[in-house]
């Protein structure tokens, strides 16, 4: 039996982000506290058998077209081209977001492996803001990172900018340089209510018409088709590439939103704001059969809400931060 992952609103569900660790390498002030979090017992996370299994049920019997793999930081999950080389056996766009620390060691590796498209986290490009945003000192790593995944064939790479104002607000037009000179897609990310320290503020987010205003003073540029992309994309008029902007708190893009969400320890949530979950991995670990995880993410699917409410007085922040969701 082939089904539909449509909610009641009719949205068809058809992306899914795959946590494949809570774990991470960096402590974002934005997403971690500076202790890290309660890593969770690696008896609890998801194996790769039970993650392909998943991504196959969906792949092949609910029109599952795009997998990325998130964390935590992924790149942390020991042998991690090995569960890429079973995901590029379905059908499926398989990309993978990474803080991109190090991504030199093992990016030839992951293209190896079937893995097509890579997003790298880079919030500043000041070595003293990198150390005191994410508490390590791995800025230099990280642009080696950005190189050598070019080199190894990730084409376009994509660099997202968390923009927070008083802290990288000032770098819009660096990042934009940066995007032009090494052929990279640079998309700012408006700071979202998930921070584990709880310090975000509706006057933090700088908003999308902001972005756009700062980036015209300086480049000439024009909108390009969306497709079903959450980024505004921008074409620069002289050919030199594009960027984009990801308005999730100003101009939310839920009304076309198709994302479900895998925890590394398999609870699949229907929207990043989610304040209730299916628990996958039970249904697997007691012998549960394909049809039933199917109807178990169907189930969750439908019960989606129209969109989150930030901003909102009855917006409830969920008990999982960033790190917890994959972003
Ligand atoms: N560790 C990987 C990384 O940093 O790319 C993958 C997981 S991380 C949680 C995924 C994305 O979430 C990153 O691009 C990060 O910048 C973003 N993120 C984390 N906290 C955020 C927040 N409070 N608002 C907006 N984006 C956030
Ligand atoms: Fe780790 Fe990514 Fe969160 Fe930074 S944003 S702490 S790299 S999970």
């Amino acid at each position: 039996m082939a089904i539909e992952l449509s909610d009641r609103f009719g949205r068809v569900h058809t992306d899914l982000r795959i946590s494949v660790t809570d774990r991470c390498n960096f402590r974002c002030a934005y997403c971690m506290p500076a202790e890290g979090m309660q890593w969770l017992d690696r008896a609890d996370v998801l194996t790769f058998e039970e993650i392909e299994r998943i991504a196959r049920v969906l792949a092949e019997r609910a029109g599952l077209k795009s997998i990325r793999l998130t964390g935590g930081e992924p790149t942390v999950r020991a042998r991690l081209p090995l569960l890429v080389e079973k995901l590029a056996r379905l059908d499926v766009d398989l990309a993978m977001t990474t803080n991109g620390a190090t991504l030199a060691l093992i990016a030839h590796d992951l293209r190896a492996a079937g893995l097509r498209r890579i997003n790298i986290s880079l919030d500043t490009l000041d070595r003293d803001r990198f150390v005191r945003l994410t508490r390590r000192d791995e800025l230099a790593n990280v642009l080696e990172g950005l190189d050598v995944a070019r080199s190894a064939g990730f084409d376009p790479v994509k660099v997202n900018v968390v923009l927070m104002r008083g802290i990288n607000d000032d770098e819009i037009v660096d990042f934009l340089r940066l995007g032009r000179d090494r052929g990279i897609v640079v998309r700012f990310i408006e700071f979202m209510p998930l921070d584990a320290q709880g310090e975000w503020s509706n006057d933090r987010v700088v908003p999308y018409d902001e972005i756009l205003a700062r980036a015209s003073e300086h480049f000439e540029f024009e909108p390009v088709a969306r497709g079903s992309s959450p980024a505004e994309r921008f074409r620069y008029r002289d050919g030199s590439g594009e960027f984009g902007v990801i308005a999730s708190v100003t101009e939310p893009f839920c009304a076309s939103c198709d994302r479900m969400r895998l925890s590394a320890e398999g609870q699949l949530r229907n929207c990043l704001f989610a304040l209730r979950h299916v628990d996958l991995r039970a249904i697997l670990r007691s012998g549960g059969t394909d049809d039933e995880l199917l109807a178990a993410v169907a189930g969750e699917v439908e019960e989606k809400w129209a969109g989150h409410s930030i901003n909102q007085v009855h917006f409830i922040k969920p008990s999982k931060g960033m790190s917890q969701l994959g972003g």
